[in-house]
């Protein structure tokens, strides 16, 4: 019998809060039997360099992808990007962009943290849980627990770093519209992630009016009837529906690459549209 065609649209690597390297989570995702991969970092797209090559080399279909972060209305909002040329530099720009709003953020929650007492340095964080790219609240949350402030990432987020709590901060916003101006100018594709995780109605239906071209109705460990809702408005819209794990890694124990995952026919559009966005 044929092996079911499965595509994972949506993992972070060690290039943002994954704990995979880009090797390792290729390698993965062979091993795992998937059929297609996209690596989803938050705000950087620098796994392509070393994922491209590799992937060929492998013979593992790869879309390039990107999963940024977004205000909409004072809530967070992750967009994901797709097929987009990885030379563009608009989209290289948006991740610099994003790279020194997450600087100023961490000196933030660092110095918050010390007013609870808690001491971490960018040098903890950097030594041990991160050889490249972006540092995220995940990889402080490490550090926390490595000091023997909290027992787990999850704790940490509870207690301190989660909206709401007394040491996140919130950082500079930027808009859902720009990030879908960039992606598009980089002859990418827009997709709104995790909709299951939007908290405000408001903000969810100013969402679904702006120019999207698909959702991710499949996510991570969802029971497939929670992807039910969203695929009817991906039906009214023509919009594309994407499914994706959100594979992290130790950082999310319960979750592995490919739990969730989009089919053969979507990831041939997306595939096709890739490679005339590289040609
Ligand atoms: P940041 O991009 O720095 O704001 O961090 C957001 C990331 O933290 C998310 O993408 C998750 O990977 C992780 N995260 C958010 N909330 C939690 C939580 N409660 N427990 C563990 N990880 C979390
Ligand atoms: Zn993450
Ligand atoms: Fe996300
Ligand atoms: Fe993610």
């Amino acid at each position: 019998m044929k092996p079911l065609f499965r595509a994972d649209l949506h993992c972070h690597s060690t290039c943002s809060d994954g704990t995979y390297s880009v090797e390792e989570l290729l390698k993965h995702a062979v091993a795992s039997g998937l059929s297609g991969l996209s690596i989803t970092d938050h705000d950087t797209i620098d796994a392509y360099a070393r994922a491209i090559p590799l992937a060929a080399e492998l013979k593992l279909p790869l879309i390039s992808g990107v999963e940024f972060s977004t205000t909409l209305l004072g809530e967070s909002i992750h967009i994901l990007g797709y097929a987009f040329d990885i030379k563009n530099a608009s989209i290289q720009h948006l991740c610099k962009r994003h790279q020194s709003r997450r600087e100023d953020r961490n000196n933030k929650i660092l110095h918050l943290l010390k007013k609870h007492n808690i001491s971490i340095e960018i040098e903890d964080i950097m030594s041990q849980d991160l050889k490249e790219g972006t540092i995220g609240r995940p990889h402080i949350a490490m550090a926390m627990v490595r000091k023997g402030y909290v027992e787990s990432v999850e704790q940490a987020f509870k207690r301190y770093l989660a909206e709401g709590k007394p040491c996140y901060a919130p950082s500079q916003e930027i808009t859902v519209e720009e990030t879908i101006e960039v992606i598009k100018e980089s002859k990418g594709l827009v997709v709104i992630a995790h909709p299951h995780l939007i908290k405000s109605h408001k903000a969810l239906k100013r969402l679904l009016q702006m120019p999207f071209d698909g959702i991710e109705c499949y996510y991570a460990i969802f029971p497939s009837e929670k992807a039910e809702p969203w695929v009817a408005i991906a039906a009214e819209k023509g919009w594309l529906v994407t499914g994706g794990s959100d594979f992290h890694g130790q950082i999310k124990p319960k979750i592995s690459l490919g739990s969730s995952w989009t089919p053969e026919e979507t990831f041939q559009q997306l595939y096709n549209h890739y490679k005339s966005a590289n040609d």
